[in-house]
């Protein structure tokens, strides 16, 4: 069979409660949501919806679990094995939850099965690996001390995700947490609850005591800000939007909890005239276009320097006009549908005005099809910075291409937004490269190639980007306290 014609079946839907304590109970309201379909806009199933009595059982579980359950009491490299256990289960099943993950948010089942859950798997072995190696260090202090410190888990975390990739978004908020011993209280986002459920039960499976993991689905100013809000949660990491994060800042201000924030972007990707063009192509089409343009480190801003301009236009063009949009669930699909109706909308709007606003669409530019909230692949030239397509955060398959012929112009324009999530450079001049690299104001620089995500490397943004950093070793750090411990020697 062509592998064109071959289409994933529909995964079975085995959990939509809360889970807390280690069991399913349905929300203490008796509240529901629907889950949508965003290919066929038809419910898949409804969901408990929890709030905040929902999200307080959940955090007096995981403060149990912390401070007298067996985990408080496991050695690291136990918790770590139970992390690697939990690796395996989700590999057993991997071709399920990636259909999973396709049914609920529409990305392509190919993308969630061959890009997210392989970075799934690495980042919680990665994390899974470093429970046994986190320690402090000995300091040499003035008079007859002993003076070391401890790195101590922060307590109750709660993490708060979005819905672009709902999966690997909770791999690099429970992997970091659970190395460092900490417990969890998750709200995965309204549109996308389900594989995080799933996730819930095999972590269950794996051996990983009651209590430690809780998930409770539901909005985000009702049972997302009472985890926030709630006196027994000591951190709060949270993805999505920087608006967002401003409320919860504010909320979270009352019993001032650690905050790891990963937020929006509008990051830069210049092309110098030197670079290889096709690759400069086609790493501008991936940087942009992957997942939908549902990536807060979407390429969004391409710069293109002037000579090279209208050859690399062509290419980027064709390539937005050759991508297969369509069922998510057959394998030869490279887009599938925005997540929900809201998105599409906004994205619809953002293609407005970038007409309105005299920016030139070379592709794309409407609705495809008529049903499901899928966008054709959009390019439009002729961007200036003044533009709202070329400010503002769009979430969706659309590109900006702009153009620049002064290096130190180049500079100042990529660095002019409030965002500083991620930026890339095409470019064979090693010189020009690391310069770009140290000028401009971005938590990851990519050079000559895009989207490069590896457990090991943090990630997180400057400015309105973020605070804090996932991922490596900073991202294990942000789940914990150090202590400073002062022992005297006279005898
Ligand atoms: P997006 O526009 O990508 O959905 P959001 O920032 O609105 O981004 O949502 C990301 C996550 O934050 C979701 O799980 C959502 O439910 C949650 N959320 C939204 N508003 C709040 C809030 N006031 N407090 C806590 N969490 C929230």
């Amino acid at each position: 069979m062509a592998i064109a014609e071959t289409t994933i079946a529909s995964p079975k839907i085995k959990h939509t409660e809360c889970f807390i304590d280690g069991r399913w109970r349905p929300s203490i309201s008796g509240k529901t949501f629907q889950t949508v379909n965003p290919a066929t806009e038809e419910v898949i199933c409804d969901v408990a919806e929890g709030d905040s009595a929902d999200i307080d059982a959940a955090v007096k579980a995981a403060r149990h679990a912390f401070e007298s359950g067996p985990w408080s009491k496991m050695d690291a490299r136990d918790r770590g094995k139970l992390m690697f256990r939990l690796a395996d289960l989700i590999e057993e099943e991997i071709d399920e939850l990636a259909a999973l993950e396709s049914l609920d948010n529409g990305k392509p089942f190919r993308e969630a099965r061959y890009g997210d859950l392989p970075l799934v798997l690495d980042c919680l072995r990665y994390y899974a690996g470093y429970a046994d190696k986190i320690h402090g260090s000995t300091i040499p202090i003035r008079g007859n001390f002993f003076t070391y410190t401890r790195r101590e888990a922060v307590g109750v975390a709660g993490q708060i995700i979005p819905w672009n990739f709902p999966m690997l978004m909770v791999a690099w908020k429970w992997g970091p947490a659970l190395a460092a011993g900490c417990t969890i209280v998750m709200k995965p986002a309204e549109q996308t609850p389900l594989s995080c459920l799933r996730l819930a039960q095999l972590a269950k499976e794996a051996g990983i005591p009651d209590g430690v993991i809780n998930v409770v689905p539901g909005y985000g100013p009702t049972a997302g800000a009472s985890l926030v809000k709630h006196p027994g949660v000591d951190k709060i990491a949270f993805t999505g939007e920087h608006r967002t994060a401003q409320i919860i800042m504010r909320d979270a201000s009352e019993s001032l909890k650690r905050l790891t924030f990963e937020l929006g972007g509008k990051s830069p990707n210049v092309v110098m005239a030197d670079a290889d063009l096709d690759k400069a192509a086609q790493g501008a089409y991936i940087g942009l276009f992957l997942n939908q343009g549902q990536c807060c480190c979407a390429g969004s801003r391409v710069f293109v320097e002037k000579k090279v301009h209208a050859e690399f236009v062509d290419k980027i063009q064709r390539l937005a006009k050759n991508r297969r949009v369509g069922n998510p669930m057959s394998l030869d699909t490279e887009q599938g549908p925005q997540v929900d109706q809201a998105q599409f909308d906004k994205i619809m709007s953002y293609i407005e005005k970038g007409n309105a606003e005299g920016a030139k669409c070379v592709a794309g530019g409407a609705r495809f099809g008529d049903r499901g909230y899928f966008v054709q692949p959009t390019v439009f030239d002729g961007v200036n910075d003044s533009m709202s397509i070329a400010k503002e955060e769009i979430f969706g398959p659309v590109m900006s291409v702009l153009t620049f012929d002064d290096w130190e112009d180049l500079v100042k324009r990529a660095n002019n937004t409030f965002y500083g999530l991620a930026a890339a450079i095409w470019t064979k001049n090693v010189g020009r490269a690391h310069e770009f690299a140290k000028r401009v104001r971005a938590g990851t620089v990519w050079v000559n190639c895009y989207d490069v995500f590896d457990a090991a490397a943090p990630f997180g943004g400057f400015k309105m980007s973020g605070q804090g950093r996932e991922l490596g070793e900073e991202g294990l750090k942000a789940y914990t306290e150090s202590k400073t411990v002062t022992v005297s020697l006279d005898s």
